[in-house]
């Protein structure tokens, strides 16, 4: 029998005094680490739990805890335990290591070292509840002049726009990584809500068609889905460049879960692998990308605003310098915190750079170059509540992107393990069993209650500061103060420390 090294990670803990066998642990649990005996007893393997929480919320006699295991290696600063485990892994199975959603390390937050302004005496508060407030937002390319016709009326020049509600989207995530009924949750969210969702790079199943004015087609690198009808459908068409959770690499869907509608909708053969090659095998210049802007223009009739997204990296205000030229209307960052279906566990956690510097130093990179009319920016990378997005929009993001907060809301408890196919909470996953656990009638409510709650959040907050309009917010970092940052993060943000 091989021997295994690893002490599992988690412990459950069972109160067998409260517990009534029912079994529902062990049916909820897809990753079977519960079972039943046929001696009455529920016993289970620690080793197969990923911390998901589904046995322990659903457990009727709260009998069910799941604990960090507090097996530790011998203490040393320089081997950690996880580096000794992951070097276990590996040397037992040859593979890269693969992780899910967003870098988990302990790197600094800038948002969480930025600090809001209030009014108090002059220029007094606004009281959202009494007084308008607006959080509407239009993004793409502004006009550089008025024009006039022969008969000297304006003509309308504004190129094609999008209109939201409030600076929010929902995050590109394929059908494929994401269920079916996850899709059509964030779909009908985004519809009642006023704003967009993403197709990721999936293609999009036909069955959402009609959600067309609220969706953004997105063309990445391996081009599945991607057809006229497809980008013709939606309100916008995003090209993928790159994603901050794995900047400089391409994608991987198993074949395992390229089945029925998926493989119809991506146009690939049932069983076969979707591998998104890391670069566009057509883009080795900004000119290369021009060329990709502009037929997709073409062939829309110049009726849709072109996205592309670009990864948070080293010189991010250049590539944005040079995506501002390019025909662009609008630009994505992701940083580094940003979440994904599968990515090598390295590459998450070690490349890139954090969305507020990104963000900070394209915004002012683009002012001091007279462009940023040119384009929107959409900021993302883990925006995990209302204040980030304040946040976000006062050091210069038009809008911002979630997708781990919108996955939380549907039920995700972040266990990090999508990449195995097996989300008990019927997200991640294809398994038909299991995506049936997420209802998309609550699925849906879920989305609208928590962005209702931010856009009101955001209110309240523009209100304290004085302000009615999210536009006069916009790259307003007069309303931000810095705590705990050296001189040089303060000048990258563009912000004074607190105090001053
Ligand atoms: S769900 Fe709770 S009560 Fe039911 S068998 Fe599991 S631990 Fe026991
Ligand atoms: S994987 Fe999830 S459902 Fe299974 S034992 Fe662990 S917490 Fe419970
Ligand atoms: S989506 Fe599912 S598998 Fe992925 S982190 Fe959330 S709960 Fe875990």
């Amino acid at each position: 029998m091989a021997l295994n090294y690893i002490y599992p990670d988690y412990e459950i803990i069972r109160n067998y005094d409260r517990c009534i066998a029912c079994r529902v642990c062990e049916r909820q649990c897809a990753n079977q680490a519960h079972e039943y005996l046929d001696t009455g007893k529920i016993v289970c393997d620690d080793a197969k739990c990923v911390n998901c929480h589904r046995c322990v919320t659903l457990c009727p006699s709260r009998a069910l805890k799941i604990i960090k295991s507090g097996n530790a290696y011998k203490e040393n600063k320089n081997w950690s335990g996880k580096i000794i485990n992951e070097i276990y892994r590996q040397a037992g199975t040859g593979g890269v290591l693969l992780s899910s959603m967003g870098n988990p390390e302990d790197y600094p937050v800038y948002f969480d070292k930025i600090l809001l302004n209030a009014s108090q005496v002059t220029n007094p508060p606004i009281d959202p509840l009494r007084e308008p407030m607006e959080t509407k937002v239009s993004l793409g390319t502004k006009p550089h002049g008025i024009e006039r016709g022969e008969s000297g009326r304006v003509r309308n020049n504004l190129p094609p726009r999008i209109s939201l509600s409030m600076p929010v989207m929902f995050s590109a995530m394929s059908y494929g990584s994401i269920s079916y009924n996850a899709h059509e949750s964030l779909a009908r969210a985004a519809e009642e809500l006023g704003i967009l969702y993403n197709t990721g790079e999936g293609g999009l199943h036909e069955d959402f068609y009609k959600y067309g004015r609220n969706t953004v087609v997105q063309v990445a690198s391996g081009r599945f889905g991607v057809h006229i009808g497809y980008l013709n459908s939606g309100a916008a068409i995003e090209i993928k460049m790159g994603q901050g959770a794995k900047p400089g690499i391409g994608g991987h869907l198993p074949g395992t879960k390229i089945v029925g509608d998926i493989s119809r909708t991506r146009m690939i053969p049932e069983g076969s692998d979707a591998i998104s090659p890391a670069p566009h095998h057509d883009i080795y210049s900004i000119e290369d990308l021009r060329q990709l802007v502009y037929s997709l223009k073409e062939a829309t009739e110049y009726k849709k605003p072109v996205i592309v997204k670009i990864a948070a990296v080293h010189n991010v205000t250049a590539i944005a310098s040079g995506i501002a030229r390019s025909g662009a209307d609008i630009i994505a960052i992701d940083g580094f915190r940003g979440g994904t279906g599968a990515a090598p566990t390295r590459i998450r956690d070690h490349v890139g750079i954090p969305i507020e510097l990104a963000l900070a130093g394209v915004d002012q990179r683009l002012r001091d170059e007279g462009i940023r009319d040119n384009v929107s920016i959409i900021a993302g990378g883990s925006i995990r509540s209302s204040t980030d997005i304040v946040k976000a929009v006062a050091l210069g993001a038009d809008c911002v992107y979630i997708a781990s907060a919108a996955l939380i809301a549907l039920g995700c408890h972040l266990c990090r393990s999508c990449h195995a196919g097996k989300c008990n909470w019927g997200i991640a996953t294809q398994v038909p069993e299991l995506v049936k656990r997420l209802n998309p009638d609550l699925g849906y409510e879920r989305l609208v209650n928590l962005m209702k709650a931010w856009r009101h959040e955001i209110m309240e907050m523009m209100g304290g500061m004085g302000i009615n309009s999210i536009e006069s917010l916009k790259g307003n970092r007069l309303m931000l103060r810095g705590v705990g940052m050296s001189e040089r993060e303060l000048e990258i943000l563009g912000i004074k420390h607190a105090g001053e």
